[in-house]
């Protein structure tokens, strides 16, 4: 079991429970530390509760009052929970420093890191790495918002293995000490202003990614996006630039035919399997990464050539009746409905609509050309049919589930077709979840076929 070295906190206040806190809890346990746990949701016959307080924490659960603060030195805070809490202000009042579990990763992992952020593409940039890496004969394992606890992972990872970690702005937000060997920044757009308050302070969060790198560290970073390139500039690591319009000697790139990285050619596109110019940009990243951490260039090769999408991501779920369905729930946003309306050639019916949080859906028009259908669904129906009006779709039509969404699309379909769900919005409206929602689709086309 490893511990926490150069960690010199003795009184930690764990802030929420989540899968994540809890992991950091019996990390500093172990380590030694005295461990206060707080939690506003959850009660005291949670079975973490139990197993903290087993192993000697202090758990208070039910509300956050000022007086957990009493004694501590550090808080380890679960990456969703805002700053403007007043537990929060008050402890920033106080000089209390506040960190992620991510920071307790970094303190254990004995490995290089590599880690991976941006507004989108993330999951499919780590989960491309990492396959790279082990169709090379490299151990990888995934880790971070991916959903593998950080310190979890980073505590089971053996000497020869590279944890490949998603960051998000949450968990980057608190960072102090923590550094990856590679940083991988893929793009910087607006998103999550009702916690970063700024598109200042989200950028802030995302670039924390290499503030503590040094020059025998690597980032690499979108050269085509001027907000990334910007920020780029001012790291102190090697600089490795990917771009999908300029030629790079010092980095990847893309020309009409091919991807390349430096001089060396490594794949023609039309072999690749993913879809779409996003992921031609996260397969730009992935690639780097993955040469920079030693995989070869056969095994880069075999995952472009079999790799079709992580789940609920552009993700192909299969040729039906000669239409072509795609599952791209995790579009909770316009920009990733944009991507993915992109990707395509063929005529699409398209499924989209979900939570309102307050949009219009004005910049989805230009999209809309090939589109020669939409079925609406969820809280956005009148905004996105309004859109779609004005647009000059051909059919536009309602729906009140995803059976009837998918049966109404298949209806207006012909061969070769592409029915597409990509909602530009959150699920939460209907669904727990987009995963929920990416399920329920795919399960409606199964029914319906
Ligand atoms: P994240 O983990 O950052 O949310 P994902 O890999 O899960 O990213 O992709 C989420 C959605 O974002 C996808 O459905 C896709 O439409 C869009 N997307 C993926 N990669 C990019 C990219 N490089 N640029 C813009 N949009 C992207």
């Amino acid at each position: 079991m490893k511990k926490l070295t150069n960690f010199p906190y003795d009184h930690v206040l764990v802030l929420g429970l989540a899968k994540s806190g809890t992991a950091a809890a019996r990390l500093l346990l172990q380590s030694g530390k005295k461990v206060r746990v707080n939690d506003k949701n959850a009660s005291d016959s949670d079975a973490a509760v139990d197993e903290l307080t087993a192993l000697g924490a202090e758990v208070i659960t039910g509300s956050h009052p000022l007086s957990v603060l009493h004694g501590m030195e550090i808080i380890v805070k679960n990456p969703g929970i805002p700053y403007d809490k007043p537990l929060l202000q008050e402890a920033e009042k106080r000089g209390i420093p506040i960190i992620t579990e991510i920071e307790l990763a970094g303190n254990l992992s004995e490995t290089a890191m590599i880690g991976i952020t941006g507004s989108n593409g993330k999951t499919t940039t780590t989960t491309l790495t990492a396959e790279m890496l082990k169709a090379s004969e490299q151990g990888a394992r995934i880790a971070g918002n991916i959903g593998h606890v950080a310190t979890e992972v980073a505590q089971s990872l053996k000497k020869d293995e590279k944890m490949v970690l998603e960051l998000s702005s949450f968990q980057l937000m608190g960072v102090k000490a923590f550094k990856p060997k590679i940083a991988v920044l893929l793009n910087i757009f607006e998103a999550h202003l009702d916690y970063h308050k700024t598109f200042e302070n989200y950028k802030n969060a995302k670039c924390n990614i290499f503030a503590n790198q040094t020059a025998d560290d690597y980032l690499i970073y979108n050269a085509d996006d001027p907000t990334v390139a910007e920020a780029a500039a001012s790291a102190k690591s090697v600089k490795i630039p990917f771009s999908m319009k300029i030629q790079l000697n010092n980095g990847a790139w893309a020309d009409d035919n091919s991807l390349y990285f430096k001089n060396e050619k490594l794949i023609d596109k039309e072999e690749i399997v993913l879809t779409g110019d996003h992921n031609l940009e996260n397969i730009l990243a992935a690639i780097s990464a993955a040469k920079l951490s030693g995989a070869t260039n056969e095994g880069i090769h075999s995952v472009l050539t079999s790799f079709s999408g992580v789940r609920h991501r552009l993700q192909f779920v299969g040729n039906f009746h000669d239409r072509l369905f795609y599952n791209d729930s995790k579009a909770t946003n316009m920009l990733a409905a944009q991507k993915a309306l992109s990707a395509f050639n063929e005529s699409v019916i398209l499924i989209a609509g979900g939570l309102d949080r307050g949009n219009e859906f004005d910049d989805l028009k230009p999209y809309l050309k090939n589109v020669k259908g939409v079925v609406l669904i969820g809280e956005t129906q009148g905004k996105l049919k309004r859109t779609a009006l004005e647009a000059g779709v051909p059919a536009i039509k309602m729906a009140g589930d995803m059976n009837d969404a998918v049966s109404q699309a298949y209806r207006m379909s012909g061969h070769k077709d592409v029915i597409l769900l990509s909602p530009a919005c959150a699920s939460w409206d209907q669904y727990r979840t987009f995963e929920e929602r990416g399920d329920m689709f795919i399960q409606a086309v199964h029914t319906l076929l």
